[in-house]
């Protein structure tokens, strides 16, 4: 089934094409309506959702718990800003704290303006607590980071495609090689403030740092007076089988990074947690945001987080995690050699393509043709995070269909009859056009 074929598909890509800046290339399905794990296109054909939303959708499409807690606020009031106090914000708040083992909270709206709250914070905390001159602060990150999309983040990212041209950058960030202790030791100075990680790097392919790295890490900073801070935008609330990644390694960050799942899957929330130490850098004036911790989306976050607990979703996540890794390592077996390599922890997972046999996006688009969503990130991964709340079920039949477009395409490269690997990519790119 070419799912490009319909008219009325046609009629939505091609109008967002033409109205639309062309800063993305998704994946030629015009989603219509979705419910839990399931999304229904503008044909009414139905699909697995095995991305949900880079994890924003953790709690299923609309869970009818935050639908009604959002009804519910939405009879009261949505919108003041922070010029007013309101009653759904201090209970959010002290929600997430004491879930999160931290004792203030700092809610924005995307990940990347949780992250812009850390990036400030780091460097007051560095000039009047660590006493570095206003100005020197340093913040290490790693290479292969990603953080979100402002300019200033963009500058201190690895990656050539999100920089080319959007100079010039911010300066204050050292990089240092993910999972290397000896890199981070000869990247810090004495002005380094800060040490800016994800736990788990998620755009990057879903890269796991080598058992030890973050104690050792945790370590380093405690030594030398530098905040760790765990961005867990995309990794946080039980997306790895824990509530929070930094859990496996049996360590505490001294800041902590979470958006996403956080709003439910419904509207942008994000927040960053700190204790009074370091977040009473923060006076009045110094920050803020029209948005950030909205009554609407204190209420919705509120009960994201008590959905998480009331239905185990942590749990879930680890158990339903560790059959999903089973079974796609079972198709690495069959898949060799176009598959390389299955990694990932809880309901998090990559899949690693030969490129020397096809692109990730091409698989990614047989499976979207098949009924499984799925996303690429570079040339050779796929990303699989379904909803947390997803069924063993589900789980076999998206894996079962995945099999079949990987060994159609082995069969296909061993007959000799393989396809261009960049046509289907082409296509995609064409209809964008
Ligand atoms: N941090 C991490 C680790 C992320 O994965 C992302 C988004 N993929 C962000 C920050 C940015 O979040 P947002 O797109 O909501 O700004």
């Amino acid at each position: 089934m070419d799912a490009t074929s319909s008219t009325a598909t046609h009629t939505f890509i091609d109008q967002e094409a033409r109205w639309g800046a062309r800063n993305y290339q998704p994946v030629p399905v015009v989603v219509d309506r979705a419910r839990d794990c399931l999304v229904w296109d503008v044909e009414g054909r139905e699909y697995i959702d095995m991305m949900s939303a880079y994890s924003a959708v953790s709690h299923g499409h609309l869970h009818p718990r935050l639908v009604a807690a959002m009804q519910r606020q939405l009879e009261r009031v949505a919108v003041t800003s922070r010029a007013y106090h309101g009653t759904t914000l201090g209970p959010f708040l002290e929600h997430l704290c004491r879930i999160a083992g931290f004792e203030r909270a700092l809610p924005m709206n995307t990940g990347a303006e949780a992250v812009e709250t850390a990036i400030k914070c780091a460097r007051r905390w560095g000039h009047f607590v660590k006493g570095i001159a206003d100005g020197r602060q340093e913040i290490l990150v790693a290479r292969g980071n990603f953080h979100g999309r402002t300019s200033t983040i963009v500058g201190f990212s690895s990656e050539p495609d999100y920089r080319a041209g959007f100079g010039p950058f911010a300066p204050g960030f050292v990089h240092f090689d993910f999972g290397d202790m000896a890199s981070v030791r000869a990247a810090t100075t004495a002005n380094t403030c800060a040490v800016l990680v994800e736990p788990i790097q998620g755009e990057a392919g879903v890269i796991l740092p080598p058992p030890g790295f973050f104690r050792q890490l945790r370590e380093w900073c405690t030594q030398n007076g530098i905040l760790l801070i765990d961005d867990e935008v995309q990794a946080g609330l039980g997306r790895t089988g824990r509530w929070f990644a930094f859990e496996h390694e049996g360590i505490r960050p001294d800041a902590l990074i979470l958006g996403k799942a956080l709003g439910g899957g419904v509207l942008p929330v994000s927040a960053f947690l700190a204790d009074a130490a370091v977040m009473d850098v923060f006076s009045p004036g110094s920050h803020g945001s029209t948005f950030g911790g909205n009554a609407l989306a204190a209420a919705v976050g509120l009960e994201a987080l008590r959905i998480i607990e009331d239905e185990d979703l942590v749990g879930r996540s680890a158990r339903m995690g560790e059959h999903l890794l089973a079974r796609l390592r079972g198709v690495m077996q069959a898949g060799r050699p176009l598959i390389r390599e299955v990694r990932g922890r809880g309901l998090w997972a990559a899949v690693d393509v030969d490129p020397a046999h096809a692109t990730a996006r091409e698989l990614v688009e047989r499976l979207a043709a098949r009924g499984v969503l799925s996303k690429e990130t570079h040339e050779t991964v796929i990303r699989f995070a379904p909803p947390l709340t997803i069924t063993r079920d589900l789980v076999d039949r998206a894996v079962d269909i995945f099999q079949e477009v990987v060994m159609r395409k082995h069969r296909e490269l061993a007959l000799g009859a393989e396809a261009p690997v960049t046509a289907s990519a082409r296509e995609a790119a064409s209809i964008a056009a």
